[in-house]
């Protein structure tokens, strides 16, 4: 093992990451960083039947989004170990499998398909083990002259490897404390097939060797490849140089049952997907976070919550903070129940956090889409008054009143919500008496709304009620003088005019 704190994130590209796939990357990024380490993106395509025309590039598209950005790998540039797409590293592997080979660790099988059919159709539990070998066409069972001839004429083959039919393999994990596995419970693999390709479980040891990977932080769905995968390290005589392992807590459904997959994310109606997915066999749409109108950093920090905390009350954490906070003592065992209301939560608070010219330069696209072009100051008083509102940034949308004058005023009749009559209240001389207000002072104009309120012998109540219902189309919204002063007195005069000719 190497002694410099080098970790990997080696998805598959078979699909959009998922964002318990997303939660691995965090947290070998987290503890990269934490230990003065680095951390490389490994591709890991070896499987060719399973790649998917664009999961590659959705996969640094979606770290680069969340700003967990590796040192090396694809995408990344290069590093001392490039490169780093496994398909692209495939003639390294086969000198291994010699290596095991001629240790008399691994040996070759020509079993086709139809023979493993008629070795599991005799035996339900049928397993290609230390029990088992004899029974099939492989280098143990045939002649030396046998083996070369049928690799002479190319004959198909895989090559497996060899293990003992009883022996305890013992490993320690970070998260778990010692995991001990018979290898009367674990097959022979297949560790390369006979076009050069090798399995995943050779090529992610032999690449974590070469890479020099200190620590293995994965998913629980890898647990039980950790046996085999020791099993490697002691057989190709790299045991001392093998990386620590810490395997991560499954993220759970809502309600814990089971794993957190797409489908509960339709069926609930949130993302489990950073970024929005179309499959490009069906055209089917996945909704993404980004889209969804989620800050990369509330989701970064949501993520790290899920099967991590730092031991303290104390939720809001940057990333440089949590890198600070971060440790593998931290991670829980248990599962971790994915909380979309806590999601929403982490978004909100972000949002609050912005500073309003941040918060304006992230929806003005949205707004301008929807509204219509803004003055970029007013897009910036706009959503000053409505960011502790903001669950999304989509949710911009919700408060149109703030770009453009509302015409309806809901379903009930106005005269119903507004207590103002045509003796008492004169819009043209609302109008010029709001002319007159030039100050920004909104303590100020409160007062000077009652005063008008008062001498027109209209409650205040009811003035504000009407202004409320004038301006922003319903009883609801930022505080009446806020938003006279943001929407201007000749847009206030005109929606109060306009509002009150439907009464
Ligand atoms: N290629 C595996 C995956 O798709 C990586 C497992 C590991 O990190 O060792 O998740």
């Amino acid at each position: 093992m190497s002694t410099k704190v080098r970790v990997r994130f080696a998805p598959s590209p078979t699909g959009p990451l998922h964002i318990g796939g997303v939660r691995t990357a965090l947290y070998n990024y987290l503890f990269a960083k934490k230990n003065g380490g680095d951390f490389i993106l490994r591709i890991e395509d070896t499987d060719q039947n399973r790649l998917v025309p664009g999961a590659e590039q959705y996969i640094i598209e979606s770290l680069k989004w969340i700003g967990i950005d590796p040192n090396e790998g694809v995408g990344f540039g290069d590093g001392p170990h490039a490169p780093y797409r496994q398909s692209d590293r495939k003639d390294t592997y086969r000198q291994y499998a010699e290596q095991l080979l001629q240790a008399g660790f691994a040996y070759y099988a020509f079993d086709t398909e139809a023979d493993l059919e008629q070795m599991k159709a005799s035996n339900a539990n049928f397993k290609y083990d230390a029990n088992t070998r004899e029974l099939g066409k492989n280098s143990l069972t045939l002649s030396k002259e046998e083996v070369e001839k049928r690799l002479s004429e190319k004959e198909h083959y895989v090559i497996r490897i060899k293990l003992p039919a009883d022996e305890d393999v013992k490993f320690y994990d970070e998260i778990r404390g010692w995991v001990i596995v018979n290898t009367s419970q674990m097959d022979d693999k297949v560790l390369l097939k006979s076009d050069g390709m090798p399995t995943y479980h050779l090529a992610n040891v032999c690449d974590d060797y070469v890479m020099q990977i200190s620590h293995v932080i994965r998913g629980e769905e890898w647990l039980p490849s950790a046996p085999l995968h020791v099993m490697l390290y002691r057989y190709l005589g790299w045991e001392k140089s093998m990386p620590k392992f810490a395997h991560l807590p499954l993220l759970l459904k809502p309600d814990g049952n089971g794993k957190l997959s797409k489908r509960d994310g339709d069926r609930l109606g949130f993302p489990v997907f950073p970024l929005e997915w179309t499959d490009p066999k069906t055209n089917e749409v996945s909704s993404g976070y980004k889209q969804k109108g989620y800050l990369p950093e509330a989701v970064l920090n949501m993520l790290a919550f899920l099967g991590w905390n730092p031991g303290t009350e104390q939720e809001i954490f940057s990333k440089e903070e949590l890198t600070e906070a971060f440790s593998l003592e931290h991670i829980h065992k248990a599962g971790a129940k994915f909380d979309f209301e806590k999601a929403k939560w982490f978004n909100a608070e972000y949002i609050k956090k912005l500073a309003d010219e941040e918060l304006a330069d992230l929806v003005k696209d949205n707004v301008t889409a929807k509204f219509g072009n803004q003055d970029a100051g007013y897009l910036v008083r706009a959503v000053s008054l409505v960011k502790e509102r903001l669950v999304f940034l989509n949710d911009i949308e919700l408060f149109g009143y703030l770009f453009q004058a509302t015409e309806k005023y809901g379903e009930t009749p106005l005269s119903k919500i507004v207590n103002i009559k045509a003796s008492s209240f004169n819009p043209g001389a609302f109008e010029t008496f709001l002319k007159e207000y030039t100050s920004t002072d909104t303590a100020a104009l409160e007062t000077t709304l009652k005063d008008f309120a008062n001498s027109n012998e209209i409650k205040a109540g009811d003035l504000m009620k009407f202004l409320r219902v004038s301006l922003v189309g319903e009883l609801s919204g930022p505080a009446i003088p806020d938003l006279i002063v943001l929407l201007g007195v000749e847009e206030t005069g005109r929606r109060v005019t306009n509002c009150f000719s439907q009464l």
